[in-house]
């Protein structure tokens, strides 16, 4: 576990100033939710942390550590994106275990893990089976696993339900906080769903143009929006 500290991140994509001056800190085993209108840089401050992206400025600290040099398979962190492919041909186990063992992780150490994450997701009578077998609400479990047997100090989860139907997001919308509960890890979690947001974070960051508009606590958020753009978001319906 480790606290995420942004301090004035800055990313440009040739002269367009995507993330233009971003400093945060999110505490230890926190829930941060980012929101904010499509295009708003959500991703690009994700991949930003977890080193998918070099900064055009400022650091990123996991820890006391700064990690704005560090390779991303260094930081400690690990990253579900919204579109989780699995490798067809391989089994649920073989899917989960297949970066450990990329990484030269002795054999009974993935196995302790992999067994440990499939619990955790309740999943571990789906681990013989091949992905085409799954619902898309398990497969995105394994997407899920195979980031829990890498065993991060910080998550990052990108639109992680986007690609589900209604009703399946609301169920994995209580399999993340109860995810959460079980691990402590600290989690940053993308979103553009309001009910998704104001369920599952500890604090929202609400962004607009590269730009935190504001942060709080879901219900600070939904009672005193600073601004019309926040309340749009987060705010009461009116
Ligand atoms: P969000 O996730 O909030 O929808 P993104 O972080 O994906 O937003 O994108 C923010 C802005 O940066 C958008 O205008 C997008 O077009 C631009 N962008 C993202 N990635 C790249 C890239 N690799 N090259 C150029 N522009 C990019
Ligand atoms: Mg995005």
């Amino acid at each position: 576990m480790a606290n995420v500290t942004l301090e004035g991140v800055r990313k440009n994509f040739g002269a367009t100033e995507v993330i233009r001056g971003v400093d945060l800190t999110i505490e230890d085993g926190e829930f941060v939710v980012f929101v904010g209108p499509s295009g708003c840089g959500k991703s690009t401050l994700l991949r930003l942390i977890a080193g998918l992206e070099d900064l055009t400025g400022g650091d990123v600290l996991i820890g006391d550590r700064n990690v704005s040099g560090e390779a991303p398979a260094d930081r400690g962190i690990a990253m579900v994106f919204q579109s989780y492919a699995l490798y067809p041909h391989m089994t649920v186990r073989q899917n989960m275990g297949f970066g450990l063992k990329l990484a030269k992780t002795d054999k009974a150490e993935v196995d302790r893990r992999v067994n440990a994450a499939a619990e955790v997701l309740t999943i571990t009578d789906l681990l013989d089976r091949k992905p085409k077998q799954l619902s898309g609400g398990q497969r995105q479990r394994v997407a899920i696993g195979r980031a829990i047997v890498r065993e991060p100090q910080v998550f990052l989860f990108d639109e992680p339900l986007s690609n589900l139907d209604a009703a399946l997001r609301v169920r994995m919308r209580y399999e993340f906080a109860r995810l959460h509960g079980e691990l402590k890890t600290t989690m940053i979690y993308v979103t553009h769903d309001q009910v998704e947001a104001m369920t599952l974070a500890d604090r929202i960051v609400v962004l607009s143009a590269g730009r935190i508009e504001q942060v709080g606590a879901p219900m600070d958020l939904y009672e005193h929006p600073d601004n019309l753009f926040v309340a749009g978001f987060i705010g009461s319906p009116r």
